[in-house]
This record gives structure tokens, sequence and C-alpha cells, in this order.
């Protein structure tokens, strides 16, 4: 079953798409229950409880303003942050949760949304409990559900029968439909195919062909645009640990004063392109993920700083795009792209795993120097720890995006300079992620509970 490049690239808000878009998403779907089975109007309280992952960095990474707004009918999609933010200064203020059927019930946020911390989530680490009661507390209601990684979210019934996730668009097998690396390479050679055609010929299965490009469009469109609004928002990140955004004044340096540093520029144009979407996405603006919040910089930074800036055709951002998200489909099928599973090596390792292998693709390589490069840009990633400093997306992520950029463009380079074959193939790069992962201690998982996370103080 093929998940879409759609999938993976989805525009949305900040800071975090397993805890902010996934929750928000979990959310409207636990009101489309209600709504089907017919028991909305029963409904005079709700009640949620976050629970692994969820709980421990759930409060920095805005989860709990994400199920609420998600129970009001916003979805990460359409969502502007600063109606958001009226939102949910209404709901403060008034204690009362408008929904978009035109039911109010009372909700108060310090009781109503639970950090649940001594429930371990047997399917994955990040759960959401959501229960809907009547006015003498009777239960209509209970459902269990987790958000995977990247916003996808699956149910319970999902995950425990084991296909899959709400977010895989479109049910058919592609006609070149790929579980592993090797497969892909395959119908490569068989069909004379990039890796980009081969997706696209599977994403025509499911679409209209112009609706995919379109799509790939405005998901490009949006990236640069939250690259530029990230170049130019000045001041410091919510949340309480004081971090100065810092790309603006770089990006002001290098706009300015081009001969300086003259050797490193490159560094400083991809960590500049790469800080800014995560100084965005820190401050809860729209980001496209890719594959998931935390790691949204690194794929918008190649593509500014190698397609965008050097007025490359659409046809190369097609390209670009499409083998970023065959790369991305192979991580999700075969492992994970969760911070809560397998550590940042699952996401920012991801990314510029994708990044590599996509840039690669624009550069010219074949199929088989395409999956080298994605191969290197997570091989150097391999045990990449996720301990972020009070739950917030900033340190390490911000940095950590902006060196992973700069990794990808090695890679790709690394990649088509080599023409013995390569040790170490894709798929035993991705494997060996997955057993790294699961071998990983949840204190380096997206709980904030080791690491930098205990050992930097909050001021
Ligand atoms: S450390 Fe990595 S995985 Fe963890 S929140 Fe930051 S970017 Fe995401």
């Amino acid at each position: 079953m093929m998940i879409s490049a759609l999938d993976i690239f989805r525009i949305g808000i900040g800071p975090s798409s397993s805890h902010t878009v996934g929750p928000m998403r979990i959310a409207g779907r636990f009101l489309s229950h209600l709504v089907k089975s017919g028991l909305l109007g029963r409904v005079a309280r709700l009640q949620v409880f976050m629970q692994g992952s969820l709980a421990f960095t759930g409060a920095g990474h805005r989860t709990p303003e994400a199920i609420v707004l998600g129970l009001m009918g916003f979805v990460p999609e359409s969502t502007d942050p600063q109606d958001a933010e009226v939102a949910l200064a209404a709901l403060n203020e008034a204690q009362v949760l408008a929904m978009p059927s035109g039911l109010k019930i009372g909700f108060n946020p310090s009781t109503d949304l639970v950090f649940d911390y001594d429930t371990v989530p047997k399917l994955h680490p990040n759960g959401l409990r959501l229960l809907a009661m009547e006015e003498d507390h009777t239960v209509v209601a209970d459902l269990t559900y987790y958000s995977t990684g990247g916003g996808f979210i699956a149910s319970q019934k999902q995950l425990e029968t084991p296909v899959q996730d709400d977010l895989i668009g479109g049910l058919s097998e592609g006609p070149l439909a790929f579980t592993s690396a090797a497969q892909l390479l395959q119908h490569c050679a068989a069909h004379g195919l990039d890796v980009a055609e081969v997706l696209l010929a599977n994403e025509d299965e499911k679409r209209d062909r112009q609706e995919t490009l379109s799509a790939l469009d405005a998901i490009a469109v949006a990236m640069a645009a939250c690259v530029a609004r990230g170049l130019q928002q000045k001041g410091t990140l919510p949340g309480g640990l004081n971090v100065r955004r810092r790309a603006p004044d770089l990006y002001e340096k290098l706009t300015t004063l081009p001969s300086a540093n003259e050797r490193e520029t490159l560094f400083d144009w991809l960590n500049v392109y790469a800080m800014a979407v995560n100084e965005e996405n820190a401050a809860g603006g729209r980001v496209v993920t890719a594959p998931t919040n935390g790691a949204a910089g690194i794929i918008p930074a190649i593509l500014r700083f190698y397609l965008l800036d050097a007025k490359a055709p659409k046809s190369s951002v097609h390209t670009y795009l499409l083998t970023a998200a065959a790369i991305g489909i192979l991580y999700k099928q075969r492992a994970s792209i969760s911070g809560a599973e397998m550590g940042c090596q699952g996401e920012v390792g991801v990314a510029c795993s994708m990044a590599a292998g996509a840039l690669a693709a624009v550069w010219g390589g074949t199929p088989v120097q395409v999956t080298n490069a994605a191969e290197i840009g997570m091989e150097h990633n391999l045990g990449l720890t996720c301990d972020p400093v009070g739950g917030l997306v900033q340190i390490p992520c911000i940095e950590r995006n902006a060196l992973a950029a700069v990794k990808a463009a090695n890679a790709a380079r690394l990649a088509l300079q080599t023409h013995e074959p390569a040790r170490v193939t894709l798929d035993q790069v991705i494997e060996t992620m997955r057993q790294t992962g699961l071998d990983m201690s949840s204190k380096y998982k997206e709980t904030s509970q080791g690491g930098l996370a205990v050992n930097v103080v909050e001021c």
C-alpha cells in the first residue's frame, strides 16, 4: 500500500507534526466520530488524556492548544496562526468550547486536558485518549488514537490490525509500488525511469497528473514562503527559553556584505535558510512537514539555495520533491519518522537523507547514486537522540536543521563523486536506524528526560 508524496509533505502549523498537527487531526477525527454516530447532542463534557511523549513534551510542543483547536474545528492545512491565538484566548476567557456544529460546552483546559504521565501507551509512544460524557458523567465515547509522526495518525484499531495510518492517501497499489530501495531501483532499471518518475507513476493512480504537479508547486511555494517569513521575523521565540531568532540578522549580513567570509558562504546560506524555517516552526508559524515539523528546515533550505535562488525550472523542483518523498516513504514504510519512536535520527536524520538523495537527483545522479546519497545522509545521523530543552522545538532543533542541510549537500556530492559500489545500501541503513531506535532509551526519544534537556538549565 503506497503512501503518497502529498502525505509526506503536508502544509500545517508549528511547532511539531507529531505533537501539534497529529493531535489537532485526532481531535477533529474524534469530533467526526461523535457526529457520525449521533452522539454529539448528548455530549456535555469532554476530557482528553495526553499519554507518553505527548504528556512529557506536550506543553512545550503546544499539544493542549492543538487539541482544543481541533475540537473547535480548526484543521492544520488551513489554520491561520493569528486566528488560532484569538480562538484560544476566547476559550481561556469564557471556558466554553464552541464546536463547529454550533454546540457549546463548558471546557476548563486546566482540568479537561490531562497530562497523563503514568499510562504507558502500548501501541505507539504518542497516545491520546478522548472521552465524551453526558451531564451525569455517563461516558458516551472513549477512544484512544496515536500520533505516529509527520502528522500521520492512527486509531487503536488501525494499529492493532497492522494496516495502518489514517493519512495514507489512496488505497490502491501503484503500478510501480515499492516497499524497499532495492525494489525501487529494480523499477528504475526495468523501465528506464528515474526515482521521481517511478513515484509519479504511482501518484497517477491516485489522481490526475496535473493535480499532483500543482500540489507539488503549492508545497514548494509554502516552503519558500516559510523561508521568506523566517528571514524577516525578528525577536525572541515563545516558550520561555529566551531563544533569539538569528536568521534575520545573518540574512542581513549575507545580503549587505556579500563578500564577507567568502569561502564559507555556502554554509552560511544553507544555515540561514534552514534556521529561518525552524524559527518560524518554533513560533507556531505555517510550515510544511518535511517529513516532520521539527526537521522541516532541511529540504526547504536546499530547495531555496540550489533551485529557487538558481532559478531552476519547475521540472527540477518536481524532481527534487518527488525524489525526496520517495525516500521519505521508504523510511515511513520500513521504520518510522517519529522522534518518539526513533529519536532525532527518525526526524532530522530522515530529512537529511531525503534532501541528499533529492539533490543528487537534481544534479543528474543515477538512481543508484540517488539511493547512495540518501544512505550517506542517514549513515552519519545514526544514533541521533531527541532531547529538546524545555520540551520546546528550539534547542537543539534549530541549529540541528542547519547542520543537516549542509550534511545533505555534502552527502550528495560524495555520492556523485564515488564510482565503486556502495558498501552499505539504503535498505540496510534504514533497518539499522529502526533497530537503533528500538534500542534507544526512552529518555532520548522526545521525552525531555535525558541529554541536553537535563543538562541545560532553563532560564
Ligand atoms: S531533537 Fe530532533 S526529533 Fe527532537 S524535537 Fe528536536 S528536531 Fe524533533
